[in-house]
């Protein structure tokens, strides 16, 4: 049985950033309106999640870190049709499976908040009164820590894990509308800085100007296209002449309903025409797919950042056809 849950906790929990993704993602998923990731030694020691959300009542705590536990689903035809972000009730379990997790939670019927302690097996192990707005703190501390190579390789790359998780922070911040995140990193002896910190505006215009900077919008424009009757694309493109100029990747961001996943193929041919009409430089490149839920499926790896659309060769051809006109008109 531990096997088993050793296997399914390393396919959940990636690295760093998928850890954090799955904490920001049930923080989003209960409706908060704030959400701060605190990191100590760029996450290598601990981190955490602080969100105002609707928190976590009595009645789960016993359960909350157990396999397959989770509020979200309600009936399996759901599994059709998921919005929230989480469902599998496999993301706590796998991180205390992975490091030390505690819990401090309070919902509004609430006086007092509850901090919980949780095994490595997922069994709540310590509950004790303590004094918080409502909301829930998910705290981890010395991630892999269980798995001496997975480990070993952890301390290695925390400086690569961390920028990829900056980035997927990133992400959040642009498309997580009336979202406030932040992101602070403390070092050393209570040394902290903040690295991130949007107000959670209400557009993409407004989030990507506090992302990225002025400069950097100016020389966007904005993208909007129709790729068939059911799929549109909204973002932002590097203007003609105005690429980013660095590496193939960098500052690019994909959405499908406003969720951050990776699109490879989606990537290669925006480069691909971007470069062939701009001398060379790689495009910024900010879009979000609109799609019924029912034409696609992030959930088929347990990170949900690949996406497999039911017609990705159709939409694939589209959407090139739509792009064409904006860099190669003299082509289409
Ligand atoms: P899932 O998100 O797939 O349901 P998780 O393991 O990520 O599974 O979380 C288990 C359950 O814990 C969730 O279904 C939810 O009820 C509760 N939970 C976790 N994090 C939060 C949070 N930040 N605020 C409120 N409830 C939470
Ligand atoms: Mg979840």
């Amino acid at each position: 049985k531990s096997a088993i849950h050793k296997i399914c906790a390393g396919q959940v929990i990636l690295d760093l950033p998928s850890a954090v993704k799955e904490l920001v993602e049930n923080s989003l998923d209960a409706g908060a309106t704030s959400i701060e990731v605190a990191l100590k030694e760029y996450g290598e020691e601990s981190f955490q999640v602080i969100d105002n959300g609707c928190g976590i009542s009595p009645d789960n705590f016993k359960a909350l870190a157990l396999k397959h536990h989770t509020s979200k689903l309600a009936d399996f035809s759901d599994l059709q049709s998921v919005t929230t972000f989480g469902f599998r009730g496999e993301a706590l379990s796998a991180l205390c499976y992975l490091g030390d997790l505690t819990v401090e939670t309070r919902t509004k019927s609430e006086q007092v908040a509850t901090h919980l302690t949780f095994g490595r097996s997922g069994l709540l192990t310590d509950e004790k009164k303590t004094a918080r707005q409502v909301g829930t703190t998910v705290t981890v501390k010395k991630l892999f820590s269980n798995l001496p190579v997975r480990s070993k390789e952890f301390h290695r790359n925390i400086r690569k894990e961390y920028g990829k998780l900056i980035s997927l922070l990133n992400a959040y911040a642009l498309t997580a509308k009336g979202v406030r995140l932040v992101c602070t990193n403390t070092t050393g002896v209570n040394k902290t800085s903040v690295v991130l910190k949007t107000q959670g505006s209400g557009s993409l215009k407004d989030n990507i100007i506090t992302v990225f900077g002025m400069s950097t919008f100016n020389c966007l424009e904005p993208m909007s296209l129709v790729i068939s009757e059911s799929c549109k694309v909204d973002g932002f493109l590097s203007k003609s002449g105005n690429g980013s100029g660095r590496n193939i990747g960098d500052r690019q961001y994909f959405f499908i309903n406003g969720r951050p996943v990776d699109m490879p193929k989606v990537s290669k041919l925006v480069n691909e025409l971007y470069r062939s009409a701009n001398s060379k430089q790689y495009p910024i490149a900010i879009m979000n797919f609109v799609v019924p839920t029912k034409e696609y499926d992030v959930n088929v790896t347990p990170d949900k950042r690949k996406v497999f659309f039911s017609d990705e060769g159709s939409l694939l051809k589209s959407l090139k056809e739509a792009l064409v006109k904006i860099y190669s008109p003299h082509l289409a």
